[in-house]
């Protein structure tokens, strides 16, 4: 039980989860009926925390802290600059505000209270390879489960641990020539709040969510999925404009529901921020329908792990009753002038 339930709260980084598969599992094994205890997932994600704190204290990794002031979040850095991460954090607090902004306050429910506690989310930002080493056999040397997919993440650009609320990402010039600091830390973060609020989500939903949340928070677009290798070919900016439009008016709805995430595609892409943006500033309930709706279908198959698998088909259901009919209509007539870029700062009633 507590391996299948490490297991399914596993999820390949944000940063790298177009090349990650979830580790294959056992079939669910019936719950123990026992005295309420601390959640399985609460405490793996506690241990990680403290294995983090530890090092932390280690004068010989350089890391230095950064708390955020407005929002639960730190950011730890070994960069010799306060500049990167400072930038990170502020694009974070930024990212959090849009999510905020378009999701309202945060309601877990009931069942989900374990993973409601209040600490901050952790934000490792490392320069030094051998460092990012270090902090990889530290987590799998705590549990034999995440070894092979922490292990495999020492080719990559970092990883996240979403129950804990941690994601390091490594700043490794060997796979990503171009890349923006702020942007990728601020990225991932949405992917752990809406982890947070929902679970686990199909990649071209929460893909779809954490652009938009990094347009609406930053104005342009960095870290989308399956960056690397894609990145000369993708605009950052501009994305609340033509390509958008062009892609609604080519594309429907459904294609994008039908769109597996990998390999990116660029038209797929706007495709899917255009529906993000429409339901985040438009039909922000329907929207929070519809995650509710997946969490429900999540929590009937643990046993997924953290690739949630789910038909088009079965989606495009999900999405018809949360929004009802006509949705692309309706997103179609949003986009017929770009939409102006909302203020976020305010939250709405
Ligand atoms: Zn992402």
């Amino acid at each position: 039980m507590l391996r299948l339930l490490v297991l399914s709260f596993l999820f390949p980084s944000a940063v790298l989860h177009a090349a990650q598969e979830a580790p294959v599992q056992d079939p669910p094994a019936p719950v123990a009926a026992q005295e309420p205890q601390e959640h399985p997932m609460a405490r793996e994600a506690r241990e990680q925390r403290a294995l983090m704190e530890v090092l932390l204290a280690d004068k010989k990794t350089k890391l230095k802290s950064y708390v955020s002031k407005k929002a639960r979040l730190r950011v730890h850095s070994d960069f010799k600059s306060s500049r990167g991460p400072k930038e990170a954090l502020k694009a974070t607090e930024e990212v959090l505000q849009a999510m905020l902004w378009g999701l309202g306050a945060h309601d877990a429910s009931e069942e989900k209270t374990w993973l409601r506690d209040d600490h901050p989310m952790e934000l490792y930002l490392i320069d030094d390879e051998e460092l990012y080493f270090r902090i990889i056999d530290l987590l799998s040397e705590h549990s034999a489960i995440y070894r092979p997919y922490l292990q495999s993440c020492k080719q990559g650009t970092g990883f996240t641990l979403y129950p804990a609320q941690l994601s390091v990402y490594f700043h490794n010039v060997k796979v990503q020539a171009e890349a923006r600091l702020d942007h990728s830390i601020a990225h991932n973060a949405a992917h752990l709040e809406l982890h947070r609020r929902y679970g686990f989500t199909p990649l071209p939903i929460a893909e779809a969510i954490a652009c938009a949340a990094e347009e609406l928070a930053l104005g342009e677009i960095w870290a989308n999925w399956y960056r690397d290798g894609f990145v000369y070919a993708v605009s950052h900016d501009g994305w609340r404009g033509s390509d958008t439009q062009l892609a609604l008016k080519k594309h429907g709805l459904d294609d994008y529901w039908a769109y597996p995430a990998k390999p990116y595609d660029d038209a797929m892409a706007h495709l899917g921020f255009a529906w993000a943006i429409y339901a985040l500033e438009a039909e922000p309930q329907a929207l929070h329908r519809l995650l509710r709706a997946i969490q429900t279908e999540y929590d009937a198959h643990p046993e997924q792990g953290g690739l949630y698998r789910i038909s088009p088909e079965h989606l495009a259901e999900l999405v018809d009753e949360a929004f009802g009919p006509e949705l692309q209509a309706r997103v179609r007539d949003y986009w017929k002038k770009v939409p102006k870029a909302p203020k976020i700062s305010k939250l709405r009633s």
